[in-house]
Order: C-alpha cells, then sequence, then structure tokens
C-alpha cells in the first residue's frame, strides 16, 4: 500500500477532502474533541485503491501566533512520509501567493503531485483553476469536495502518478472487474437548467449578425432589454421556442462587443479577438458559412479553432436562398467530411438568415451537438469495445517491444475525454491512435464534437 498527504493552504477544502476520501465515521473516530492533532491518518479508498492518506488540516484552528512555522513543518513531515502528494487549491479564489509557497515547498520534495482545484463545483470554478497552471505542479484536476465531482479523474491521476503502487497486474481480472464496476455510471453532464450558451463565428459577410437578429426575432440584437430578453455586458439570454423544443440559450453578443471596441484597435485584429472570446464563452459553437463560397481558408482556420479549444460544432451554409440546385447539400456535406476530420459527423445545416429558413433544423442540430458533447460512457461499455478492437486490430509491435493497451476510462465530458492505459504507449503510431478516436466516434455516436485522447503509461 501506499500513502497520500493532502496538503494546502488553509481553508482550501482538505478536511472535506480527507472526509471524503475516508468516509464521515472514520474520520470523526480520528478526530475525537480534546485531542488536538496536526497531522491525521485515515484509510483512504478510491476507486478500487485502497491507500493512507495523511492531512494537514488540523493545524486550522490552532493559534496563529505560532501557525505558519508549525504549519510549515507539518507539511514537510507529511510530505516526508508520503508517496504522493494532493496538493489543493481553491479553484474560485484562484492561486494565491500563499498557494505559491505552499507549491514551492511541494515541487523541492520531488514527488509526485496532483493539482486539485477544489469547490469547482459547476463552471465557476474554471477561471480559477486555469490560473493553477502556473503553480508549476501539472494540470489541475477540477474537484468538489463537497459534491464528489472529479474524483473519476482523480482516481486515474493517481493511478498515473503511482503506476508501480497502482498497477493492474496482467492476470489481475478479479480487480479489473471490480474497477469496471465501480465506475458504471452511463450518463451525461448536461443540466438542463442551465441555459446552452452558443456562439455564432464565421468570417466577415456571412451573415452572422443577420442570422442572430432572426433567432432573437427581428433586431432585439441592437435594441435590447425587451421582454423575455437580458443584456449583459457579453451575452443575450433568450427562450428559443422551436416546433418541437423549447430551450434556454445566452447566444454571444458579437455586435455589442464590437460597438464598444475602441476605435484605435484594429478591424482585424478585432475581428479574430472576437471569435475566440465568442468561441471561449460558448459550448456550442455555430460556424457559419456564405455557401456560395464556403470553405474558405478562413472558414477551416475558424472550425481548427474551434476544435481546439474543445467546443461542440455545427456548421451553417448561410445564403441557402441564393442556392438553386438544393440537392448541392449532399456534396458540400461530403466535402466537410473530408475538409473537416477533427470534428467528424459534424452536422451541415442550410440556412437563410434572410428568409428565416432552417432556424429549427439549426437549432435542433444545435441541442443534438450539446447532447453528445456532455455525453458520459460508462467504463465497462468502453472496455468491452477496447477488448473487441484489440483483438481484431492489435497495435503494431515498434522495433521489436509490445505495445499493450490495457484498459479505458473517461475522466470528463465537455468535451468527450478519454485515457487509455497502457505500456508503451508513446510508441502508439498517430494512425493507430485516430483509428482508435474513430471507432469510439462511430461505436458511442459522438459526431460533431472534438475527442480528447490521452495515452498514460501503467507500467
Ligand atoms: P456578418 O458580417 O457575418 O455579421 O454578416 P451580416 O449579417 O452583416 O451580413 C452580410 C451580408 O449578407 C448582408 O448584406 C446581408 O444582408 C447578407 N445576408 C445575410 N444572410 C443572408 C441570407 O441568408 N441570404 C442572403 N441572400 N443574404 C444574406
Amino acid at each position: 500500500s501506499f500513502t497520500v498527504a493532502i496538503i494546502g493552504r488553509p481553508n482550501v477544502g482538505k478536511s472535506t477532502l480527507f472526509n471524503r476520501l475516508v468516509g464521515k465515521k472514520l474520520a470523526l473516530v480520528d478526530d475525537q474533541p480534546g485531542v488536538t492533532r496536526d497531522r491525521r491518518a485515515g484509510e483512504a479508498r478510491l476507486g478500487d485503491l485502497n491507500f493512507t492518506v495523511i492531512d494537514t488540516a488540523g493545524l486550522e484552528e490552532g493559534d496563529s501566533a505560532s501557525l505558519t512555522g508549525r504549519m510549515r513543518a507539518q507539511t514537510e513531515a507529511a510530505i516526508e512520509e508520503a508517496d504522493a502528494i494532493f496538493f489543493v487549491m481553491d479553484a474560485r479564489a484562484g492561486a494565491t501567493p500563499e498557494d505559491r509557497h505552499f507549491a514551492s515547498l511541494v515541487r523541492r520534495a520531488g514527488k509526485p503531485v496532483i493539482l486539485l482545484a477544489n469547490k469547482a463545483e459547476g463552471r465557476v470554478g474554471e477561471a480559477g483553476a486555469y490560473e493553477g497552471f502556473d503553480l508549476g505542479l501539472g494540470d489541475p484536476v477540477a474537484l468538489s469536495a463537497e459534491h464528489g465531482d472529479g474524483f473519476a479523474e482523480l482516481f486515474s491521476c493517481l493511478l498515473t502518478a503511482l503506476p508501480e503502487a497502482t498497477q493492474l497486474a496482467d492476470d489481475d481480472d478479479e480487480r479489473r472487474e471490480r474497477l469496471v464496476l465501480a465506475d458504471d455510471e452511463e450518463g451525461s453532464e448536461l443540466d438542463p437548467t442551465k441555459p446552452l450558451r452558443i456562439a455564432v463565428v464565421g468570417r466577415p459577410n456571412a451573415g452572422k449578425s443577420t442570422l442572430i437578429n432572426r433567432l432573437l426575432g427581428e433586431d432585439r440584437l441592437l435594441t435590447g432589454p425587451e421582454a423575455g430578453i437580458t443584456r449583459d455586458s457579453i451575452s443575450v439570454d433568450y427562450l428559443w421556442r422551436g416546433r418541437d423544443a423549447e430551450r434556454r440559450l445566452k447566444i454571444f453578443d458579437t455586435a455589442g462587443l464590437r460597438k464598444r471596441a475602441k476605435v484605435e484597435e484594429k478591424l482585424e485584429k478585432l475581428a479574430a479577438a472576437d471569435t475566440l472570446r465568442a468561441i471561449r464563452f460558448a459550448e456550442v459553437v455555430v460556424v457559419l458559412l456564405d455557401a456560395t463560397i464556403p470553405f474558405e481558408k478562413q472558414d477551416l482556420t475558424i472550425v481548427d479553432l474551434v476544435a481546439r479549444e474543445g467546443r461542440a460544432l455545427v456548421i451553417g451554409l448561410n445564403k441557402w436562398d441564393l442556392i438553386e440546385d438544393k440537392a448541392h447539400i449532399v456534396a458540400l456535406r461530403e466535402e466537410a467530411a473530408r475538409l473537416l476530420p477533427q470534428v467528424r459527423g459534424a452536422l451541415v445545416m442550410p440556412v437563410s438568415g434572410v428568409h428565416g429558413a432552417g432556424l429549427d433544423a439549426l437549432m435542433g442540430a444545435v441541442i443534438s451537438a450539446h447532447e453528445v458533447w456532455n455525453k458520459r460512457l460508462s467504463t465497462s461499455r468502453l472496455n468491452r469495445w477496447l477488448e473487441g478492437v484489440i483483438d481484431q486490430n492489435p497495435p503494431p509491435a515498434v522495433a521489436g517491444r509490445r505495445i499493450k493497451i490495457r484498459y479505458i476510462t473517461q475522466p470528463k465530458a465537455r468535451p468527450p475525454h478519454f485515457v487509455i492505459f497502457g505500456n508503451q504507449l508513446d510508441e502508439l503510431p498517430d494512425s493507430y491512435r485516430r483509428f482508435l478516436t474513430n471507432g469510439l466516434r462511430q461505436t458511442f455516436a459522438l459526431p460533431g464534437t472534438p475527442i480528447r485522447m490521452t495515452l498514460k503509461q501503467g507500467d
């Protein structure tokens, strides 16, 4: 077995994490009143892993006079005892000077560290979690110790951080079974009570403003607020009433931004920055093309940007009223599939902003892309699929060494993110990686979303 120390400045949620890992009962026993303990230890369970966890949270209640020195000493002692470290920061507060101080203690120890951006329930913590990147402790895992979110990813990270201690032996079928059973929740991270955030991006003159105005019902984009529309600095909140669906939307307000922009800003630069800002704001991005001149270089660049930012995507072919031969859509869809492999299967929807045609279908596509983007696949289904794939098409041997793929999990959605564990995976050819990504896309119906795949050494 192994030991993990929970480190971090006061109030980031170390105790809550400790309690979550060891279970409430145990923690209470360890936490008897009158017993002043600066460090406490408990038997933790995460996924199918059992290990010892040390918490330094007791310090927070101590008298403040000598706190800093004691805290430092206790932290160092805990680090010394541990095989790995959970470094906890508060995602809502971002990275503070105190975090940096503790981070430097931890870095110096040279032990495996997993950075946890805690209190990240919902999306509120996202910005602060980004700040975690510059603590120099690797990518943060967004966590809510209180709500129990993010533990699947924490589990994956722990397997990677301590490959020997947590190794799944080739013949350890029983453990593999337990692992699969432990995480058999199939589902979605979609929260239907929250408005779906969309942005319409595209080249100048593709018809973005016309389309957004049409979606909002004529010229309200420029004149709001009106009934049913509230407007904040960057977006318009609004209820889309389609033929068969209603959905609350938050539409990125490009026009509003442009109006406020400083005159001296170069228009071109502004357009590029706007596009990126819009993409980062959105969950689903509608890339609007001018159907009379589709798939220009700039269009492809924009699609690429959407994919890199990990957003769901729908292609709108605007000015469809100008296309005489409507059967042309077949060729255009084929072209999209060929030119945009990174978002294979993205829906390509003809629309006319000027005439208001195709909007219902476009919004249907947006809603379905959003569902796909939120999808969470169970570990058991994924591994059943993976076994079949490897049986039929095993990964190649490179330089006489066998590449071994052990198993797969999906720790994150939005966009779907898969982690594959195995040996020699750094040798895995890109073609095989693409083969796996496309297999996932087809088998589990994941069109129109970027797919993230991380390969992790499990040996
Ligand atoms: P933006 O720069 O992408 O916001 O584009 P605009 O919405 O300002 O539209 C650019 C031009 O294309 C305007 O002259 C619009 O009238 C025209 N336009 C926009 N949508 C359509 C459409 O669906 N059909 C046609 N025929 N023209 C359109």
